[in-house]
């Protein structure tokens, strides 16, 4: 029990649901924790990759609800197991025994006390890595307070500035007002330290600081040009960029075929070049740009133990068989 949940106004959707009362907040979620999958990533930004991997959690449900999640199962459908406190320590141990470079939260926004309290509980029973707070940047700053002591490294998403995108893709007209703060707040919190490479580790590890995504869309370059004016003007010198041009349509999913705000297709090479112009125009230098996705065979599939490519991942627990056994 928390008491954050009594009345849940966690995250801006501010709906005031009695989670504790076992009803459902707009994030789709009672006061339990619930987690869908955990294993090491090797999809990640190099420095968060490392070479162990990273430690990701996916947490089920999501206060954002994008209509093109790629992980639509999970945040959006209910894929995922309840984990008490001491449930959830031992998925982030065994992910450090297993060789991960750091514990990777994904998608944690509309869950921060209860987080909180197992990523204490996980530190308590020995947990060493630096954790990273993977999020949408749907957050008020006093919720991400919760985290101060425990997040070294910030993973969040810029996704648009423009308010009628939100709108149309989120139903959060206030995601652009709510994501700056956010950004500003991780911001101050961790100065930028990235370990040097090494033999083993060739891209360096990063242990402090922030990492800004932005996932662009089809024919909305517009709106890259907005995040990425905003990001050189604010950000710079404070934070990398993560440039991500995997956008996948989704349109298997329920909410997936309702999107109408731009085309249902891959980013095209004409967009890429683009994007290259747009980073010159703004001096953008520090950071990472995601090579281009020509097929949608790797989108994930929680339902599967392993719900990526076994290049991509690592099993360590799944929603539905708890502990994996590892195959040599
Ligand atoms: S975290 Fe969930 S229940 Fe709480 S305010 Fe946000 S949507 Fe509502």
């Amino acid at each position: 029990m928390y008491r954050e949940y009594d009345e849940c106004r966690i995250c801006p959707r501010d709906c005031g649901t009695n989670r504790n009362g076992g009803k459902k907040g707009l994030c789709g979620e009672t006061s339990a924790l619930r987690i869908s999958w955990a294993g090491l990533h090797f999809g990640e930004e190099p420095p968060v990759t490392g070479s162990g991997g990273s430690g990701t959690v996916f947490v089920t449900g999501c206060n954002l609800r994008c209509k093109f999640c790629q992980n639509w199962q999970i945040s959006q459908e209910g894929m995922g197991l309840a984990v008490t406190e001491a449930g959830f320590a031992d998925i982030c141990l065994a992910l450090e025994r297993e060789g991960a470079e750091n514990i990777n939260i994904v998608t944690g926004s509309h869950a921060i006390p209860a987080i909180a309290s197992g990523l204490r509980h996980a530190r308590g029973q020995g947990l060493t890595l630096p954790i990273l707070w993977n999020s949408s940047s749907y957050e008020k700053p006093e919720a991400l307070g919760l985290l101060e002591g425990l997040v070294s490294v910030w993973l969040p998403d810029l996704k648009t500035l423009n308010p009628e995108l939100s709108e149309g893709v989120f139903h959060a007209r206030d995601y652009p007002r709510s994501a700056k703060k956010a950004l500003r707040y991780m911001a101050g919190q961790s100065p930028l330290s990235i370990e040097p490479p090494t033999e083993t580790r060739p891209s360096g590890r990063i242990s402090s600081g922030m990492i800004v995504r932005h996932l662009v869309l089809p024919n909305r370059l517009a709106d890259t040009e907005l995040v990425l004016q905003w990001y050189a003007e604010r950000l710079a010198g404070k934070a990398l960029l993560s440039l991500m041009t995997q956008y996948t349509p989704v349109t298997h999913s329920p909410r997936g075929r309702e999107i109408d705000a731009f085309p249902n297709r891959l980013i095209d090479r004409p967009e890429a070049d683009r994007l290259q112009v747009l980073l010159e125009r703004y001096g953008i230098e520090d950071g990472f740009y995601q090579e281009l996705v020509e097929d949608t065979s790797w989108l994930p599939d929680f339902t599967k133990t392993q719900p990526f490519s076994s290049s991509l991942a690592r099993p360590v627990w799944h929603w539905q068989s708890g502990f994996i056994e590892r195959k040599e």
